[in-house]
């Protein structure tokens, strides 16, 4: 597996405002693409960013299967990093075996990443909360109709700037009719078909005021599972829970980096089946201080109400909050200002 690189000889670098940075809207000069054909993958190739061209019959189109990741490289002092992009890859390649797509060798992507951020490096913002977000995608692109996998795909990586990601802190339902995902399911698969079906719920959510859902499990909507399209914690009392990883619940790298930093500060952690009815009783006793979602994009996203068919439930600011402390711990080692005691930062 080659990989070549063909120079764009029009920046358009000196097109982007970096102080005012809108979530996927300025690309950077290049990117990476990968056809796979005949039961294997071609040449990986770096070339200026543009549209491809694909036959209406490609099967993505018809029966979705589409994956993606999202990941972020980080600029300090000259030097670029990328946080723990074995786990994306690892990641993608399950996504792609439940959708029944090719993997990927997974040195191979990386290495071609690593190509396309030091020729783009100038896009790699440094400022405070600034990074580059990168989405790895693989569609079917075989011409063809006919309900099954497909034997045709594409593999490529675009990227863009991104800044400080803040929303203020969120208010959300619990939400008990629709499901983002079910035992036996695909929502551990980074799909695209997770999203597609969550808009409807979620826009529903957005008309009746709220930022975002809590799902719930399919089957008896008592246990929740994520916040949106981010893991889901809450500190009660001293502790910070979790829902345990149930087969509809992604695999979150945040998730799971945050466990292991919140061991580290001494913070005890559970990862268990976590009830509608325990986190209610918690706001009633008063020892839910803090829920939040976690994920790449954010970090850490705060939620400040939570509403439960006729209950509602505010959290109000706690002092030393877990979601903040643990937020600041997590970009200080992306950005290499604290100790990378996990080994979990990737020079390129
Ligand atoms: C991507 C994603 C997350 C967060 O995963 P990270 O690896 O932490 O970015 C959580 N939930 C869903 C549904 C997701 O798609």
């Amino acid at each position: 597996m080659n990989i070549t690189i063909k120079k764009t000889a029009n920046s358009r670098i000196n097109e982007v405002d970096f102080d005012n940075l809108v979530f996927g809207k300025s690309v950077i000069d290049h990117m990476i693409e990968c056809d796979y054909a005949d039961g294997e993958w071609g040449d990986i190739k770096i070339h200026p960013t543009a549209n491809f061209s694909l036959s209406p019959l490609s099967s993505s189109f018809h029966y979705g299967q589409t994956i993606f990741e999202g990941m972020k490289a980080y600029k300090s002092n000259g030097n670029i990093s990328l946080f723990r992009p074995d786990q994306n890859f690892k990641r993608f390649n399950k996504s792609a075996e439940r959708m029944m797509m090719p993997t990927f060798p997974e040195d191979k992507i990386l290495e071609a990443l690593k190509q396309l951020l030091e020729l783009d490096q100038a896009w790699i913002p440094e400022g405070e909360g600034q990074s580059l977000y990168i989405r790895p995608t693989m569609i079917a692109t075989e011409p063809t109709v006919m309900a099954r996998h497909a034997n045709q795909y594409k593999m490529f990586i675009i990227a863009f700037p991104v800044g400080t990601y803040f929303s203020g802190k969120v208010k959300v339902k619990i939400e008990t009719e629709y499901s983002r995902a079910a035992q036996g399911g695909v929502g551990e698969a980074k799909c695209g078909g997770n999203y597609a079906g969550s808009f409807y719920p979620v826009n529903e959510a957005i008309k009746a005021g709220y930022d975002q859902v809590l799902w719930t499990d399919a089957a008896t909507h008592t246990l929740l599972e994520e916040a949106g399209v981010m893991n889901l914690m809450f500190r009660i009392n001293d502790t910070l829970y979790t829902p345990e990883l149930s087969g509809s619940i992604l695999r979150g790298i945040t998730r799971k980096s945050l466990l292991q930093l919140a061991e580290d500060l001494g913070i005890k952690t559970e990862e268990k089946k976590l009830s509608i009815s325990e986190i209610v009783e918690a706001h009633q006793n008063g020892s839910l201080k803090e829920a939040f979602g976690v994920g790449t994009a954010a970090i850490v996203s705060q939620i400040r109400q939570i509403d439960y068919n006729e209950q509602r439930m505010v959290l109000a600011d706690c002092e030393n909050s877990y979601a903040l402390r643990l937020k600041e711990e997590l970009y200080g080692i992306q950005t290499g200002k604290l100790e990378d005691k996990h080994q979990w930062i990737v020079s390129v």
